[in-house]
Formats: C-alpha cells, structure tokens, sequence
C-alpha cells in the first residue's frame, strides 16, 4: 500500500485529494498546521483515515518530523497563503509560506531521502496566476511568466524551485500549473463560492445584495475533483514533468453571475449585484486560458465537469447547505 503525505490538507484540494488517495487504497497523511486549528476537526470527521501530523512550511525541522512520521513514496505541496487579493496585504507572509515553503518542502524531502532523493515523488501545486499579465493565448507549459500579485510571483518560485530540484538533483519532482478549480468546498472569499453561496441566500431570502469587484475578469474553471486526479496521474509517470491543467474554455465574472442566478430562476441579476472598489485588486489578471494538451496527450487526462454543471452544482450545494442552516 503506497504511503502519501499532503500539506495543505485542510483546504479544498487536500481534501479531495485525500479521498482520491483512500479510495486507491493508499496510506494518507496530512501536516496540519497551528496550535488547535480549528479545520482540524474537519478533516477528522471528513476523512478519519488520514492522520494528522504538526508542521509548518516555514518550519522545516517540522516537515523533517512529518516525513520520518509518515514514511512517503509521494508528498503533495498543496500548502500555501492562497488567496490573491490578501496577499498585497500579507505580501511577506505570501512570501515566507508560498514561496519558500516550497523550498523548505523541497529541502526537507532531500535531506530525508538522503543519498537517492528519488524515492520520494513529489508534487508541486503550481497556478495559473504564474502567468498574469499574459503573454500569448491559451496560455502552455512554455509560455512566459509574468505574474501579477506577490502571490503570483509566490508561485513563480515554488515552481522554479521544483524544476531545479529536479535538474540539479534528479528528484522525481513534477509541478502541475493547475488554472482555477472550484467545488462547494472553494473558500467562500474566491468569487465562485462567493457567488453560488450569494445567490442561494437571495433566492431564499436571507440575503439581498452581493457586492463584487471586477466583472470582466475571465477565467478558466474547472471542478476541483477533476483536477486532483491530474495531480495523481502525474506522480504516477516514470519521468517528473511539468503539465497545464485547465479546461481550455474561459469566462468572465459576468457568465458565472448569469447561470447563477438563472439556476434559481432569476433572469435579471443587476438589481442584486453592486460593484464596490473594496473588491478591485492594485493588478489585475484580465484573462486566463489553458492549454491542457499535453497532459490529455501524457496522463490521458481531461476534465469532466462543464462550465454550466459546475455553476449548478456550486449553487445546488449552497442552497442545500443554507436550508440545512435554517434547521
Ligand atoms: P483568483 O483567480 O485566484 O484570483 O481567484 P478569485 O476567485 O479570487 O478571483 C477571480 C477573479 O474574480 C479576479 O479577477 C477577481 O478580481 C474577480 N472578482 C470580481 N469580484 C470579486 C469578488 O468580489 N471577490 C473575489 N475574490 N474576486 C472577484
């Protein structure tokens, strides 16, 4: 039975993540960080099978710990300070968790693995806001970079990190530019969440106004679900490599908002919706697309969930969790 550790345990991706690995019948392991973190007993109740070790991606005795705990063939780097908007404000957190994380991550494995860092394979969650202000469209594994948040920039380091781990020791480590995936279990601060939950509340009248930022933003949404198997299928290659995950299709703040609400029978959501500057960002990324080929080509992936049936699912869930509230 192959042994897995996964930082970022707690959040949306570590938690299907976790699932996908228990039903293949792996050992799951997860750090979780912080004294009494309260996501701590969602994990346990979500997933009892998973144990839970102390660490901090800032703390690299803690991640040395973990790994001689666990004893993984694979670690999943999913840990990070996620949220865009936040990390102009925390710029120097973002830094010391996103980006040198993943070298502590990286440093820790190596030193656990001793002479053959092989034996451990690793993942590195990379993202699409590496690529920002764009430079061609869709946007592949060699286009060039240009981040536009310290979050970007963040993710800019880890990734690079991880490719030189790779070409300067030989570790089987591959990072995966995963463009934005979403579920019910998103962070109810990223936009899609932030919506679905919205317009449940207003279709069941516990709330009246959703105030947002940019609507021309465009992005390219996939179902988390989809994306976690992508993480799995490339630790499961004989050679480490780098993929875009996405879907290919992008839209804007504007479509979502438009199948949201006519999901619950709303055809006209401008009496709803307010626009406030709280919400714009000092940079912008104005349109992500991906080009997946590659991975469909090697890992045989491709995603399953569509646009329309992620915005339904999305507002299915919060309009069930909502009334569940209302009990
Ligand atoms: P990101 O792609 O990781 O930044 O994911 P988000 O879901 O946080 O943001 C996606 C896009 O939605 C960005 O271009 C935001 O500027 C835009 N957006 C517009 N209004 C809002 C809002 O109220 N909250 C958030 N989080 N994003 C918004």
């Amino acid at each position: 039975m192959p042994t897995a550790l996964i930082t970022g345990i707690t959040g949306q991706d570590g938690l299907y993540l976790a699932e996908l690995l228990l039903a293949k019948g792996y050992d799951v392991h997860g750090v979780i960080r912080g004294q009494n973190n309260p996501k701590r007993e969602l994990v346990e109740s979500l997933l009892p099978d998973v144990r839970l070790h102390h660490g901090d991606l800032t703390d690299t005795s803690s991640l040395l710990r973990a790994l001689r705990d666990s004893a993984p063939d694979e670690v999943y780097n999913l840990g990070a300070v996620s949220f865009v908007a936040y990390s102009w404000e925390n710029a120097q957190l973002t830094t010391d968790v996103t980006a040198k994380g993943v070298l502590n991550m990286l440093e820790a494995v190596r030193l656990h693995t001793g002479d053959d860092p092989t034996h451990i394979r690793f993942y590195q969650a990379s993202s699409s806001e590496m690529f920002g202000k764009v430079q061609e469209t869709p946007q592949h594994e060699r286009t060039l970079l240009w981040p536009r948040s310290p979050y970007g920039v963040s993710k800019v380091f880890g990734h690079y990190m991880t490719i030189n781990y790779r070409e300067s020791y030989g570790m089987h480590a591959s990072s995966g530019i995963l463009f934005n995936h979403e579920s019910p279990r998103r962070g109810p601060e990223f936009v899609t969440r932030k919506i679905s939950r919205a317009v449940a509340r207003i279709k069941l009248g516990m709330q009246d106004e959703l105030v947002m930022g940019n609507l021309d933003a465009e992005r390219d949404w996939g179902y988390a679900g989809d994306y976690v198997e992508a993480m799995w299928l490339m630790l499961q290659q004989e050679v480490a490599d780098d993929y875009v995950i996405a879907t290919g299709e992008t839209h804007s703040i504007r479509d979502f908002l438009d199948l949201a609400f006519a999901h619950v029978g709303i055809a006209d959501w401008t009496p709803y919706v307010r626009q406030d500057p709280r919400f714009m960002r000092p940079a912008e990324v104005d349109t992500l697309v991906g080009d997946a080929s590659k991975a469909r080509e090697v890992l045989g992936w491709k995603p399953s969930v569509t646009f329309p049936e992620l915005v339904a699912l999305m507002v299915e869930a919060d309009l069930a969790a909502a009334r569940e509230g209302w009990k």
